[in-house]
């Protein structure tokens, strides 16, 4: 399995309140909440999953400003045998 990934996004995992509007947002569905872990205030939070757009809609939709998104110059492909190339 080849997962073409257009860009990434770092995660303020402190400063989110757990209100999952990301994980709407997010068309390609790679943002996923955390099951048993939380931030220091106890709120779950979302981690990234491979196959990223850099589509910036998590960002826009964010009340709390988590996301920082970073958009590649060139795609590249994710497996699970190879990881990030
Ligand atoms: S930049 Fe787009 S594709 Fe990437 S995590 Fe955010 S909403 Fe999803
Ligand atoms: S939209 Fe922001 S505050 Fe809400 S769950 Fe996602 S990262 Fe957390």
């Amino acid at each position: 399995m080849n997962v073409r990934i257009r860009g990434t996004v770092r995660i303020d995992t402190e400063a989110c309140k757990g209100c999952e509007l990301c994980i709407e947002a997010c068309k390609p569905e790679v943002l996923e909440m955390t099951s048993t872990s939380t931030n220091t205030r106890g709120y779950r939070y979302p981690e990234l999953l491979p196959g990223c757009t850099g589509c910036r809609a998590c960002a826009d939709v964010c009340p709390d400003f988590c996301f920082q998104v970073y958009r590649f110059d060139e795609p590249r492909t994710w497996s699970p045998e190879e990881g990030l190339r």
